[in-house]
């Protein structure tokens, strides 16, 4: 019997599913699409994947990513893709795999991680780059169902991701991505390995999500806590916080932070006293 690369083999390849089936990359849905198995073979193995794990793919496109993951010790591999014209493509891989592709045929951001599959998932995707922090946000929101996230983005929003403090990165996307995940840039691709290319370069980082969060803090005010002081990046503390507490300076000073410091020299671990000091003045819907 054929292996799933022997039968891989005689498909056709990326390049010619596209200009068979005259897929023109659409910008409003994201689509800069990956050829290269050599390149999504790379990406999938960043991801910290274990036999037996179950895979959702976000934007299978002409199924690039999706062979590589199809090849990779992944027990079964979700993919959900709002663009119909990349279903035939997508067919003609499950013909080879059978059930160990599932096709969701609709929009990632209406799903809910329950909707798609009850068990822990390992996220592996070359995402539209328009909805690429959003996703990441709604997965923040559910990580006990997410063993890892490993996710192509554009260069600047992983910069954000891995930021440290007192750069010009650091901010509300650093500090929750990195209480709640253990954060890792993997490699930088070029636009040249995308069909388009896009005007950006990409990154490809893995979060694996952290059994507790760094420091105790509730993810609700701390949200707001950097919202309200990065609204303001280059205010001090003293004046973007003005009128929330009744003695903010002495408040601020008896856990340890300056009130004439700016948000984006404060550590993760203070912003988490900081959410804590300001918990008892801040209504949270
Ligand atoms: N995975 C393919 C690759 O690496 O070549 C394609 C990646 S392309 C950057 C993004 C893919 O996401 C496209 O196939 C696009 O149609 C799909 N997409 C865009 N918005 C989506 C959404 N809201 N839900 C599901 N898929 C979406």
């Amino acid at each position: 019997m054929l292996s799933f690369e022997e039968k891989l083999s005689f498909l056709p390849t990326i390049t010619e599913v596209i200009r068979q089936e005259q897929l023109s990359a659409k910008k409003s849905l994201g689509q800069n699409f990956l050829t290269d198995l050599n390149l999504t073979k790379r990406i999938v193995a960043t991801c910290p994947l274990k036999e037996g794990d179950v895979v959702l793919e976000i934007g299978p496109g002409p199924g690039g990513l999706t062979r590589a993951l199809l090849l990779s010790k992944a027990s079964k591999v979700i993919v959900i893709e709002k663009d119909p014209r990349f279903f035939p493509a997508l067919h003609a891989l499950q013909e080879i795999v059978g059930d160990r592709l599932t096709l969701i045929k609709g929009d990632a951001l209406s799903l809910s991680l329950a909707d798609i599959h009850q068990g822990p998932l390992a996220i592996v995707a070359n995402l539209p780059y328009n909805i690429g922090t959003e996703l990441i946000l709604q997965w923040f929101d559910d990580l006990g169902s997410i063993t890892s996230i490993t996710v192509m983005l554009q260069k600047e929003v992983v910069d954000r991701l891995v930021a440290l403090p007192s750069t010009k990165d650091y901010g509300r996307l650093s500090i929750m991505a990195q209480w709640l995940t253990e954060v890792r840039r993997a490699f930088h691709v070029s636009p040249k390995a995308f069909t388009p290319p896009p005007k950006v370069t990409s990154s490809v980082v893995t979060l694996v999500p952290r059994q507790t969060p760094l420091y105790p803090a509730d993810k609700k005010i701390l949200e707001k806590t950097t919202a309200l002081t990065f609204q303001h990046r280059r205010k001090m503390l003293r004046s973007s916080l003005r009128g929330i507490h009744p003695h903010l300076d002495m408040a601020l000073e008896s856990i340890g932070i300056n009130p004439e410091a700016r948000p984006e020299t404060l550590s993760i671990e203070s912003f988490c006293k900081l959410s804590g000091l300001l918990a008892p003045f801040l209504s949270i819907k």
